[in-house]
């Protein structure tokens, strides 16, 4: 039988191959990319590119929707998060907030 190794972030049970994350980082298909990808420097020239190629990794992860959700809920400023470059997620946050006042009404 094998022990669980429990991080910091996640207790993961490897049993025949089988892992079960706590955390949804730990799923993230980003986990071990070039961090300037998903953080590059201004929003013009090479940082275009850099965007463009985190995005990419983002449409395959499968924590898109939680790393998102994680975004908005706690105003990451910086990055690409959930697939959203900086000036996205801001206008996104805008309506996501409005539509949470909206159903707290
Ligand atoms: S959605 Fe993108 S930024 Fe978020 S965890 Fe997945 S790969 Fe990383």
């Amino acid at each position: 039988m094998t022990t669980p190794n429990i991080t910091h972030d996640a207790v993961r049970i490897a049993t025949q191959g089988i892992t079960i994350a706590t955390d949804w980082r730990e799923l993230s298909a980003c986990r071990d990319s070039d961090p300037t990808l998903f953080f590059p420097i201004g929003s013009t020239g090479p940082a275009i590119d850099q965007i463009t190629e985190a995005k990419a990794i983002c449409v395959q992860c499968s924590v898109q929707e939680d790393c998102l959700q994680y975004a908005l809920e706690s105003n990451q400023e910086a990055g690409v998060w959930g697939g959203y470059a900086e000036d996205e997620r801001r206008r996104l946050r805008k309506r996501w907030l409005a539509e949470r006042r909206r159903r707290s009404l």
